[in-house]
């Protein structure tokens, strides 16, 4: 009997040392890379960390902790979305603060879940429990954007017969981590406190289910994504104790959304603001694991008789129409291009040329791949980009 339970521990150590060398290969393996130069031809794009909560509704940080995190993470712009008040516009904190622009949106309570509403200028509300088409038609009216925010997440977004919502988180930073199993958040506690670059990477995985509800509505009309943070900064424990986790830096350089603009910022606030939020609702912009590497080099065109165009546009079918993907990554990516949603055809390089085969919603996603002894290869997503329609 006591060899038995002997032979037993010394397996169960073996098992515990296998996974904890899995563990290290695999954070290691999800660790950041630095991105190559991106083209200097390129159209002007900038990178925003969007969706983040203040101590004005239910942050745990104040405006200028939040701008301090910005200068220090690295974003182009921020973007301030407190529940239900557009307070810190009237606080005179949407501006530049040392370079850093600090945009106030909102996030709105509304019957089918939280919307958040960008580029407004002013609270909005939805009036009555039927107020949700005219709230949206609100937000357009005045400039603005809608967009549904953590459709998949523990608040889901359930009403998408509205028609001027504009578009829908693909990532959420504050859902992300919910949908991993009890051994990967337990193997993500063991590593956080030595690997955490590579443990916050390892958290974020494809959103199928918003890219599978982005599709089923994009074939009806165009509808733009972004990779959104929900940061907060502050878990709620006991009485009015709280846990400052995950941090805003943290946050703020693991997903972006880059916003191609087509024209430089100008360094006025009013201005910049609308030349953003007007690049955001066309569609104009792409989805970055920032976490793994910075993607200023990315570009989705297509080229049909004399034009090109980029995210965001529709286009009338031609015969010839090329579709051209370039991803520079300092590491091996696999490109790969979706129609309707459906895999077309995919490359491992960073650059991908392909005829239109014919009308359809074309988008792209860019895979890292990072490999490890004990598992291979694996392919974690790192760009999605918006589409292009072909009507
Ligand atoms: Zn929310
Ligand atoms: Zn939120």
């Amino acid at each position: 009997m006591p060899k038995l339970r002997k032979s037993l521990k010394i397996l169960a150590a073996a098992g515990f040392l296998l996974w904890l060398a899995d563990g290290f290969l695999l954070m290691r393996s999800e660790s950041p890379r630095s991105a190559p130069a991106p083209d200097p031809g390129l159209s002007p794009r900038y990178s925003g960390a969007i969706h983040i909560h203040s101590t004005y509704s239910d942050g745990g940080g104040t405006v200028a902790d939040i701008v301090r995190a910005g200068q220090n993470a690295g974003p182009d712009f921020l973007v301030l979305t407190d529940h239900d008040t557009m307070q810190p516009l009237l606080d005179g904190h949407q501006g530049y603060h040392d370079g850093l622009l600090l945009l106030v949106g909102e996030e709105v309570n509304t019957s089918a879940g939280h919307l958040l509403a960008l580029g407004v200028g002013r609270d909005v509300d939805q009036d009555g429990p039927l107020g949700l088409p005219a709230l949206v038609e609100e937000i357009s009216e005045s400039g603005g954007v809608s967009i549904a925010a953590h459709p998949t997440g523990r608040r889901p977004w359930t009403d998408w017969t509205v028609e001027d919502m504009d578009g829908l988180e693909l990532l959420n930073g504050n859902s992300e981590w919910r949908d991993d199993g009890v051994l990967e958040l337990l193997r993500a506690l063991v590593f956080l406190p030595f690997m955490p670059d590579g443990v916050f990477n390892s958290l974020v995985d494809r959103p199928d289910e918003a890219i599978r509800l982005w599709m089923h509505r994009a074939r009806r009309q165009p509808v733009t994504v972004i990779g959104s943070l929900d940061a907060h900064e502050r878990i709620p424990l006991w009485g009015d104790r709280h846990l400052s986790f995950p941090t805003y830096e943290r946050l703020f350089g693991l997903i972006r959304t880059y916003v191609i603009t087509g024209t430089e910022l100008t360094g006025e606030v009013g201005v910049d603001e609308e030349i953003l939020v007007n690049a955001i609702h066309r569609g104009s912009c792409y989805v970055v694991l920032e976490g793994y590497e910075p993607a200023y080099g990315f570009s989705f065109e297509l080229t049909m008789g004399p034009e090109t165009k980029s995210m965001g546009s529709s286009v009338a079918f031609q015969d010839g129409g090329r579709l051209h993907v370039t991803a520079p990554s300092s590491g091996p990516v696999r490109i790969r291009l979706y129609r309707n949603g459906v895999p077309l055809i995919e490359t491992e390089g960073h650059e991908l040329f392909v005829e239109v085969p014919g009308r359809g919603v074309y988008h792209t996603e860019v895979y890292q791949l990072r490999s490890t002894l004990l598992r291979g290869e694996r392919q974690r997503i790192w760009i999605i980009s918006n589409a292009i329609r072909v009507e």
